[in-house]
């Protein structure tokens, strides 16, 4: 286990114990996550070291990572994702038709081949093996290896993508300045997150499936994500709510609080999600953010 002794965002050293939360998803050890008193960020700590972190997603069961489910979560987690291709690309038409696109965390690779069919050419990061390989097999993309990021073109990008993928990636820092170096000045950059000040998170506390820890190595809300992208001299100028998340969410977390799923609970608990972030705040459970460089 790697303890940080500073915080990832802001290098503060005032860091105090938040919560003590257990892997419910596969190994059920206990984590911590901590926050930072300075600017706010939680983030988990201590963490697997880089070697041992691979572990924590043996699963069959991970879903992004995997085609060969079966069972009703991940049949509706299906469902959502056939519908959620064709959302996003009608977000992204708003403000770009076409160009070049760098979806980083590609897992098996259904968006880049959405986009890639609808006039994008498309490249992949995917640090796993599995999907990666599934990816370039199954739908002949371009998809490599994380070490790749540096050696890429600058500025050749009009478009990059992180669908709940910052959460897990291990320098926040370094990755975030090659993504700096890689778009274009008039490019176009999209993050989803998790938001960890939303109804659901505060509803299920140790519970929300979101924390999904040791995964998730930062637990990111709408104000330390914009602090977070201000300190690279990047402007969120958009952001929209995944609203299914909340209902996936839910469902996932009754999971781990009862042992069972609960479908109608989890549908109510997701629509009163939704239903306060319209009301307050905009703390959706996920949302997504856009964002562009500064004097653009
Ligand atoms: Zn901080």
């Amino acid at each position: 286990m790697e303890q940080l002794k500073k915080c990832p965002l802001c290098s503060g050293e005032r860091i105090s114990h938040h919560l003590t939360i257990p892997d419910y998803f596969l190994s059920k050890e206990n984590f911590s996550v901590s926050k930072c008193l300075d600017c706010g960020f939680i983030f988990t700590n201590p963490r697997p070291a880089k070697n041992d972190i691979s572990f924590y997603y043996k699963s069959d069961d991970y879903i992004s990572h995997s085609n060969k489910n079966t069972g009703v979560i991940s049949f509706f987690y299906k469902i959502v994702r056939n519908y959620s291709l064709r959302q996003k690309y009608n977000l992204i038409s708003k403000f770009k038709s076409h160009g070049h696109l760098l979806d980083i965390g590609c897992g098996t690779g259904e968006f880049l081949h959405f986009m890639h069919l609808h006039n994008w050419h498309a490249t992949g990061i995917e640090p796993a093996p599995e999907p990666r390989y599934f990816a370039v097999n199954n739908y002949l993309l371009d998809v490599f290896d994380e070490e790749i990021l540096s050696s890429l073109t600058p500025e050749s990008f009009d478009l990059i993508t992180l669908w709940h993928v910052l959460e897990h990636v291990e320098d926040l820092n370094l990755r975030i300045q090659q993504i700096k170096k890689l778009l274009k000045k008039d490019g176009l950059l999209i993050i989803a997150l998790p938001n960890c000040l939303s109804w659901d998170a505060q509803h299920y506390k140790n519970f929300w499936a979101a924390w999904d820890l040791p995964r998730h190595l930062y637990h990111f809300t709408p104000s330390t994500i914009n602090l977070f992208l201000r300190k690279y001299q990047f402007n969120i100028f958009y952001v929209h709510p995944l609203k299914f998340d909340s209902y996936y969410i839910s469902l996932l977390s009754e999971k781990y609080k009862h042992g069972k799923s609960n479908f109608p609970k989890a549908f109510l608990n997701g629509f009163r999600s939704n239903f306060s972030a319209k009301r307050n705040g905009n703390n959706y459970s996920s949302l997504v953010y856009f964002i562009k460089n500064e004097n653009s």
